[in-house]
C-alpha cells in the first residue's frame, strides 16, 4: 500500500488536470485485500482511466520460503517485466510515457528505452534523503570494493549516514532486497525524471544535492510534487471499513486530545511489543486511536483484539481509547482536529500526511528506509524521534517509556509550533504557484513535448 497509494494519489492529480489520457497497469493476483478494494475503488471513481492487466508469471516461491510476500511480489513483477513491452506497444492508445514504481526500475527502464523509445519516468515511494542514498549506494559500493552495506556512507552533498540508518537487510548480499535495490540504484539515473512525493522546503539540502549532480553526476530532474493527497473526488482512500465510526469518535473528543498510534499497513509487532504499547497508552493518561496489526498480510489476519491485548485492557480504557484491527482512513483520521499526536512507524505516506495536517509526531521507526526517513522528521522539528526504540531482534520498549513520551511530546509547544508551520509550507507548496504545483506543471509540460 506504501507504494500503491502515492501511485492512486499521483493517477487522481494527473487526471484532475485533464487532457492526460491514463492507462493503468495493473498487477495481478494482489498480495493483500486493501491493494484489490484500492484497485476497485480507483477504476470505479475514475470511468475514463483505462486498466490493462497484467497476469503475472508463476515464479518458483518455494525456494524463497520465509521471504516477505510483498518482495516476493516485486520479484515476481520484475521477472514478468519482459512482458510489459508488449503489454504496453499493444494497447490500443499509443503511449507517450511511462510512469513505474522504483522497484521495477532496471527491468522498464530499458524495454521503454531500447523498444518501445518512450521516456521513463519513476515515481518515488520514499522520501528525497532517501532518493538520494538509493542513487548514491552503487557509486559507495564500487569505491569500497563490497556488495553490500558494510558501513557509515557519505552522500555528498548530503552528509554522513551512519550504518544503522539505511534498510539494515542490506547488509546481506544476498538478499533479494539487495539485489533488487542495487540493480535499481544502478539504473535510476538513466530514467527521464523522478517524481518524489515531498516538497522543497521540507528536504531542502536532499533535492539542492540531487539536482545539482553533486549526489550522481547528470541525474535526471527531479519532480518534488507533494505533498500528494487524496482529493474528496478519488474515493481511492475511502474504501474503509468501520470508517465512519471512527470518525464519528473522533468527533466527540476534545481537540488535539488524542494520541493516533499506528504502524503502516505491514509492520507487524510482536505480542509482547504490542502489550508495552497498551500499557504506555493506558499510563500516559491521554486519549487514544490505536490501530493493532498482527500479521505483515492482512488477509492472514484472523487474531481478535481480545486474543492480542492484555485481559481486561479494553474494559480499563473504554470511552477514552478506541482499538481497531481494521483498515482505517488515515489521512481523514490525521486530518481530523481531535488528533494531537501520531505515534507513528515512519513510512514515508504516513509523514507526508502528518505533515499535510500539522500533527506532531513521536517517530518510532523500524525497518527498511524508516530511519532515513525519521532524519527527515528530526531535521525539520516537527516530532521526536527515539533513536534507541527498536523492535527489531528480541528487543521490547516498555510501556513505562513510551508512556512517558507520549505526555511529554503531547505537551511539547516547540514541536507543535513547528508542525503548525511545516503544515503551513505545505499547503504553500501545492497551491497554485507553489513550489510543487510548479514542479507539476513542469512534469506536464515534459508529458507534452514528447
Ligand atoms: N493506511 C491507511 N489505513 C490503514 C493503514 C495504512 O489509510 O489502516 C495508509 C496510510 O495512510 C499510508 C499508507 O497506508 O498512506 C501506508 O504507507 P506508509 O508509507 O506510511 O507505510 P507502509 O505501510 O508502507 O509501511
Ligand atoms: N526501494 C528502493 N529501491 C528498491 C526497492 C525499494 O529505493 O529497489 C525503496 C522504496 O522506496 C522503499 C524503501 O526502499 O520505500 C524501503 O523498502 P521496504 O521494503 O523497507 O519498504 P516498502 O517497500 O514496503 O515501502
Amino acid at each position: 500500500m506504501g507504494h500503491l497509494l502515492p501511485f492512486t494519489r499521483f493517477i487522481a492529480a494527473l487526471a484532475d488536470t485533464g487532457g492526460v489520457d491514463i492507462s493503468v497497469v495493473t498487477a495481478l493476483p494482489t498480495v493483500s485485500e486493501a491493494e484489490a478494494d484500492h484497485f476497485a475503488g480507483l477504476f470505479a471513481t475514475f470511468p475514463a482511466i483505462r486498466r490493462i492487466d497484467f497476469n503475472l508469471l508463476p515464479f518458483d516461491e518455494a525456494a524463497f520460503a520465509g521471504t516477505d510476500p510483498f518482495l516476493l511480489r516485486w520479484e515476481s513483477l520484475r521477472r514478468s517485466a519482459h512482458l510489459l513491452g508488449p503489454l504496453i506497444a499493444g494497447n490500443t492508445q499509443r503511449a507517450s510515457a511511462i510512469v513505474t514504481d522504483v522497484t521495477l526500475a532496471s527491468q522498464l527502464i530499458p524495454i521503454a528505452k531500447d523498444d518501445l523509445h518512450l521516456p521513463c519516468h519513476i515515481l518515488f515511494s520514499s522520501c528525497a534523503t532517501m532518493l538520494s542514498f538509493l542513487a548514491y549506494f552503487p557509486t559507495y559500493l564500487d569505491a569500497a570494493s563490497t556488495n553490500h552495506l558494510a558501513g557509515d556512507v557519505n552522500i555528498p552533498g548530503i552528509g554522513h549516514v551512519p550504518v544503522d540508518y539505511p534498510p539494515q537487510v542490506l547488509r546481506n548480499p544476498d538478499s533479494l532486497f539487495t539485489k533488487q535495490f542495487i540493480a535499481n540504484g544502478r539504473l535510476i539515473a538513466e530514467a527521464d525524471g523522478i517524481l518524489v512525493n515531498t516538497f522543497d522546503a521540507l528536504e531542502p539540502d536532499a533535492l539542492a544535492a540531487l539536482r545539482s549532480g553533486k549526489v550522481v553526476p547528470g541525474f535526471p530532474p527531479v519532480f518534488a510534487i507533494g505533498p500528494l493527497k487524496s482529493t474528496s473526488t478519488t474515493g481511492t482512500d475511502n474504501t474503509v471499513v468501520g470508517a465512519s465510526s471512527t470518525i464519528a469518535w473522533l468527533g466527540e473528543q476534545p481537540a488535539r486530545s488524542v494520541v493516533y498510534v499506528a504502524f503502516g499497513n505491514r509492520s507487524a509487532a510482536a505480542l509482547e511489543q504490542i502489550r508495552e504499547i497498551g500499557a504506555g497508552l493506558e499510563a500516559s493518561g491521554c486519549r487514544f486511536l490505536w490501530v493493532v496489526k498482527t500479521t505483515v498480510v492482512d488477509r492472514e489476519d484472523t487474531a481478535e483484539l481480545t486474543d492480542v491485548l492484555e485481559d481486561g485492557f479494553l474494559g480499563r480504557v473504554q470511552g477514552r481509547g478506541l482499538v481497531t484491527k481494521e483498515w482505517v482512513d488515515q489521512e481523514a483520521v490525521l486530518k481530523h482536529p481531535a488528533i494531537g499526536l501520531y505515534l507513528s512507524h515512519c513510512g514515508w505516506n504516513s509523514v507526508t500526511e502528518s505533515v499535510m495536517y500539522g500533527v506532531p509526531m513521536l517517530a518510532w521507526p523500524t525497518l527498511g528506509d524508516q530511519r532515513l526517513i525519521a532524519t527527515v522528521i528530526r531535521s525539520g522539528g516537527f516530532g521526536q524521534w527515539m533513536e534507541h526504540w527498536s523492535w527489531e531482534g528480541n528487543s521490547v520498549v516498555s510501556g513505562v517509556e513510551i508512556g512517558e513520551m507520549v505526555k511529554q511530546v503531547m505537551g511539547d509547544e516547540a514541536i507543535s509550533t513547528r508542525a503548525a508551520k511545516v503544515r503551513e509550507e505545505a499547503t504553500k507548496a501545492v497551491a497554485q504557484g507553489g513550489s510543487s504545483y510548479r514542479n507539476m506543471q513542469e512534469f506536464l509540460a515534459t508529458l507534452k513535448s514528447t
